[in-house]
């Protein structure tokens, strides 16, 4: 990725500016759980990096470690070049936004947009002139005399986005804060946050489980992985060079085939290492029905879904997974020879799972049955 290349927001009026954020070798250690092991990632400033990864992987403490609302037991933390790991919270210089947003329900908008600045004395014309301009931004201007009770839940997430904005801090943390919301507001507000990210310039950090939040928002995702960095990348290089069978199987719905060499090719087995224990990835997307296609499978069940359909087959030991037009018709039973282009090829290690890019060329001209 080449987001520190990216300006914050330059010559933006609007823009509060970004400062970079770097952690160095930080752990977490809760008992014999090293809930946060060795992690080191920078954030350039002004960009948008989402911690991803699943439940218990490591994501809130390493997003608390960041706020100061956890100390660090190893490592160190930099915003903006400045160590702040032994600073409180209050003295890091970041918004924070949390899944329970809480706004007080007996406040209007204005007065829970305004809560913050009023309570560290902001003058009262800076408060209105910061109040419009955040209220504009987020689509709040004809609500700010409503109470929250008497809002939707986007508008009450958008309450709480002002609120985290208005302070226009250098650094914005959010933990999971679309998870209360339905389907159709989440795409909303995710297109919300990321415009408003773009045109303040505040760099933030961003957790979340999901992985369509993380590709459709990250300048760079971070993957965690049992409190270690699977892979960190910008969205499309995490889906098309994913660097662990992992990485590879958390992203994309449904994930990617990965299955051993030999279970495809049984005469794999009897090759020497690295072939012999070699894993293949092929995502159910690059695999399609071709005539004289290289696999041949057998179809073991069909799922359409509209568009498109989910056909499972099996190629000697290996069960795969192809995503084909909602036209095509397959059936059970059927029998048919699968294609896929040598570039949508994923090899990895049988060792160690790391990505093998130089064994690709011996591995696809196996790929025959
Ligand atoms: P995530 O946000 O990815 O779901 P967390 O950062 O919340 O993961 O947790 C990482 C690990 O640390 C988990 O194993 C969790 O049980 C553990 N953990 C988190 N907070 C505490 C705590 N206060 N005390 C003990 N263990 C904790």
């Amino acid at each position: 990725m080449n987001a520190s290349a990216m300006p914050a927001a330059a010559g933006n009026a609007d823009a509060v500016g970004g400062q970079e954020i770097r952690l160095a070798n930080v752990s977490k250690i809760w008992g014999d759980t090293r809930a946060v092991d060795d992690l080191s990632i920078t954030v350039p400033a002004g960009t948008f990096t989402v911690l991803l990864g699943p439940s218990g992987c490591g994501k809130s403490t390493t997003l608390r470690m960041i706020a100061g609302l956890e100390s660090a037991d190893e490592g160190s933390i930099l915003i903006g070049g400045r160590d702040v790991t032994a600073l409180p919270a209050a003295e890091r210089d970041l918004a924070m936004v949390f899944q329970s947003y809480a706004l007080f329900p007996h406040l209007s908008v204005a007065e829970n947009i305004v809560f913050g600045l009023k309570v560290r004395r902001v003058a009262r014309a800076e408060r209105d002139t910061r109040l419009k301009r955040v209220a504009d931004l987020l689509g709040l201007s004809a609500l700010l005399e409503r109470k929250p009770g008497q809002l939707s839940g986007g508008q009450q997430q958008r309450v709480a986005l002002g609120r985290a904005i208005i302070a226009e801090r250098p650094v914005c943390l959010m933990d999971e804060p679309l998870s209360n919301l339905d389907a159709k507001l989440r795409h909303e507000m995710r297109v919300e946050i990321r415009a408003l990210q773009r045109k303040l310039g505040f760099t933030m950090v961003y957790v979340t489980h999901d992985q369509v939040e993380a590709i459709t928002m990250a300048d760079q995702v971070v993957l965690l992985n049992g409190g270690k960095v699977e892979q960190a990348s910008d969205p499309r290089s995490l889906y098309t060079r994913p660097e662990t069978p992992f990485a590879a199987r958390f992203i994309g719905v449904p994930p990617m085939n990965v299955a051993e060499l030999s279970a495809i090719v049984p005469d794999a087995a009897r090759m020497g290492a690295p072939l012999s224990g070699a894993r293949v990835g092929l995502r159910p997307e690059a695999l399609a029905p071709v005539q004289d296609g290289p696999l041949a499978a057998r179809i073991t069940h069909v799922e359409y879904l509209g568009a498109d359909a989910l056909v499972d087959c099996v190629v000697n030991d290996a069960a795969l997974v192809m995503r084909v037009g909602g036209g095509v018709s397959l059936g059970e039973g059927d029998t048919v020879r699968l294609g896929f282009a040598v570039e949508d090829l994923h090899v990895f290690d049988g060792a160690d799972g790391a990505r093998r890019d130089d064994l690709v060329k011996d591995v696809a001209p196996l790929l025959r049955t």
